[in-house]
């Protein structure tokens, strides 16, 4: 794709005084498409988002939406939704609703009554008054209310429930299958996995994982081998080049294997292992990979 991404960051470095929140982050995100950004608490995903809408200044590197630096202009099409949704609590949602209608001229009042009762929202009840789902709720029919052109989504589905988080999915796919395009974070990797095309995860500031979700699934298989008693020392298996790490958890053992799976499982069979199964590898395996090392391993001695 040789488009002009929506979003582009570059070399992007936040420090406050001498820790560097982000460091030289390098991030695009393509007309159309959603971008989930993942990381453990205090990976930098709230500062990246605040710097690339001007709210804080970043260090060093440039971040452009639509080819400039975010601007008063960039706002006509870009609802943002911050992580502690931004509601004045005296006020109903009918007018917050107004606000909306009198400020972006693409407001779109019969998409804002079909979003009031998706949510299930009552127009004349004061923000104040309503649960932390419900508030999230408000924030988000207010940002799609505008059919912007560019959503930026901090953990947009926090607080709500099950039914409603689905709810949040499908409107984040759709505006994307209309042409918007989504940045968004998120704990739950599910989510990201069923909306996004385009995974970046930070650690520490730091990007470590970037591509498409296909790509990063694609890359490696996993092969689970369940024991009947305990896991057996099969020698050298975390040394063998076509195995990128194992994972060992009770009576599982669980292999990242990046060539020749069938070769691994045949390796494995010699120890009559109960159950065992080629797996795709899912975008929780990929995210623990990447930061949670310490987390997997906790339940066996590993690789
Ligand atoms: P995330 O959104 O991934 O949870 P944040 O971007 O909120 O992470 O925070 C990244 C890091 O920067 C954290 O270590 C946080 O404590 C630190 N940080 C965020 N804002 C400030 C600030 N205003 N002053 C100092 N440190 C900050």
């Amino acid at each position: 794709m040789n488009s002009t991404p929506v979003i582009a960051i570059r070399d992007f470095t936040k420090r406050y005084g001498s820790f560097d929140a982000v460091s030289n982050l390098t991030l695009e995100v393509e007309p159309g498409s959603i971008c989930g950004l993942l990381g453990p608490n205090g990976s930098g995903k709230t500062t990246t988002f605040k710097c690339l809408l001007g709210l804080a200044r970043q260090t060093a590197g440039s971040m452009d939406v639509e080819g400039a630096p975010v601007g008063p202009q960039t706002f006509e099409n870009l609802s943002y939704v911050p992580e502690r949704s931004a509601l004045y609590e005296w006020l109903t949602l009918a007018d917050h609703l107004e606000f909306n209608r009198r400020s972006f001229k693409n407001y779109d009042a019969k998409r804002a009554d079909e979003l009031v009762s998706l949510f299930r929202l009552e127009r004349k009840k004061k923000v104040g008054k309503l649960s932390k789902g419900q508030q999230t709720a408000v924030a988000l029919a207010l940002a799609f209310s505008i059919r912007p052109r560019i959503l930026i989504l901090d953990e947009p589905a926090s607080g709500l429930d099950p039914v409603f988080q689905r709810v949040v999915l499908d409107l984040i796919i759709e505006a994307a299958a209309m042409g918007s395009t989504v940045l968004f974070s998120s704990h739950q990797i599910g989510q990201v996995e069923r909306a996004a095309d385009r995974v970046a995860i930070l650690k520490n500031g730091k990007l470590i994982v970037d591509g498409t979700v296909d790509s990063l699934k694609g890359s490696e298989k996993v092969v689970e081998a369940i024991f009947e008693q305990r896991v057996p020392d099969v020698d050298g298996l975390a040394d063998d080049p076509r195995v990128r790490r194992i994972e060992r958890s009770g009576r599982i053992l669980r292999a990242y294997v990046q060539s020749d799976s069938e070769g691994i499982v045949r390796r494995l069979n010699e120890f009559s292992p109960k159950n065992i199964s080629i797996l795709d590898l899912n975008l929780e395996d990929i995210f623990i990979n990447a930061v949670g090392g310490e987390i997997a391993m906790a339940g066996g001695d590993g690789a």
